[in-house]
């Protein structure tokens, strides 16, 4: 699961990339530098910094809280390079804006996050970017939706609510024979689980807001690649001004701390409520990377090293209402929205598939409350 180069593991890389003790104070955390400006002492230093070669201009462009935790993803994704913004539709618009504009072309998956489904649909056709959705499952699909003027190749690994897997090697083979930029939305696996740069992809984003933040308080994106990439990225977060806070990127270096502890036990925990939802009798059916009947299982097998991380769905019997319903009987898993939190969080869709992002609760305090919620509403149908 450890792809360190400089022999540390994956948590102590988590813990220690990218942070150091202050030079001025000693502070053993990385302080938040509550700053929007900073001050010079001389021409040259001045000079040295609006080159480029070192430190701090504005905090629109950059700050030492940020560049902190910009070090430690890209250390944990394998990149040369990454860079923040406020969230994680901020860095997909900046990273879209970076790469296709008027008159170029995107191939996108079919199954994306709902925001970004909305600017392949709604956005991109009135800026003259032509889009084609595809089910990235199809191989063929992708080669014959590729165009001449195609810049980018968008997907997710593990999608967004359906968890459909698509194969992440074969796609980035895919993109690199017709020169097309691979970006991959990696934010329900982590880079604990998965780091499409190893397999190919040009470019791995997070929503940070959800796993690598962890706690559910911050909202932030990131993304990570080649600078030659990254920096016409930030470029863009500078000119949309869709910058994060150094406040936030300290509670994302606060909560990545974490991240293996906390991914290991959403596997556990998730692997444990699916099996127990298979054998509902109200429910039809369950998607979870992990489970065997899963149509991905073999690829997120094969990419993941046996964890299939804490995002699941299921269809329940009576549809959306009764999605609805159950989640409302929920008394210790939250009825809402965001995922990757340590507390478990349900959101009805309204394709009739329930979304569960499985937190760290001990695993029968979330079955229980399941099971107590699935007694609930069957006492209401009787
Ligand atoms: C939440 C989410 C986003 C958007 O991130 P925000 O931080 O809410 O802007 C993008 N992709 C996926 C898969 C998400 O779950």
């Amino acid at each position: 699961m450890d792809s360190s180069e400089n022999g540390y593991g994956f948590s102590t890389r988590a813990i220690h990339a990218g942070e150091h003790t202050d030079p001025t104070t000693r502070a053993h955390n990385t302080p938040i530098y509550q700053t929007s400006t900073y001050a010079f002492d001389s021409l040259e230093q001045k000079e040295a910094v609006l080159n480029g070669e070192t430190g701090w201009l504005y905090t629109r462009g950059g700050n030492p809280t940020t560049s902190a935790f910009e070090a430690k993803i890209a250390e944990l994704e394998g990149a040369e390079a990454a860079v923040a913004g406020a969230s994680g539709m901020a860095v997909i618009m900046a990273a879209l804006r970076s790469l296709a504009r008027t008159g170029d072309h995107i191939v996108a998956s079919d199954s994306i996050y709902y925001w970004a489904n909305i600017y392949m649909n709604e956005e991109a056709p009135l800026d003259q970017i032509g889009v084609t959705r595809v089910d990235m499952a199809d191989l063929d699909a992708v080669r014959a939706a590729i165009q001449p003027n195609t810049k980018v190749l968008y997907t997710e690994f593990l999608s967004n609510p359906g968890i459909k897997i698509v194969d992440i090697p074969a796609l980035a083979r895919i993109a690199r024979e017709h020169d097309i930029i691979m970006i991959v939305d990696n934010t329900f696996t982590s880079p604990y689980l998965f780091r499409p740069l190893e397999h190919g992809a040009h470019l791995s984003l997070h929503s940070a807001t959800k796993y690598i933040c962890g706690h559910g308080d911050a909202l932030a994106g990131v993304i990570s690649g080649d600078k030659a990439l990254i920096d016409p990225i930030l470029r863009q977060i500078e000119v949309l001004g869709s910058c994060i806070s150094p406040f936030n990127s300290w509670l994302l270096l606060r909560g990545i701390k974490t991240i293996e502890l906390r991914m290991e036990r959403h596997c556990d925990n998730a692997l444990q409520l699916a099996r127990f939802l298979e054998n509902q009798p109200e429910v039809v059916r369950v998607n979870y990377a992990g489970l065997e009947s899963h149509p991905g299982h073999a690829i997120a097998k094969r990419l993941m090293g046996g964890r299939y991380g804490g995002m699941l769905s299921f269809e329940v019997e009576g549809g959306a209402e009764a999605g609805n319903r159950l989640a409302n009987e929920l008394k210790l898993c939250a009825h809402a929205v965001s995922l990757g939190d340590v507390s478990t969080l349900v959101w009805p869709f309204g394709e009739e598939l329930v979304r569960v992002s499985v937190g760290c609760e001990n695993p029968q305090d979330i079955i229980g409350d399941f099971e107590q919620a699935f007694e609930a509403t069957k006492a209401q149908a009787v």
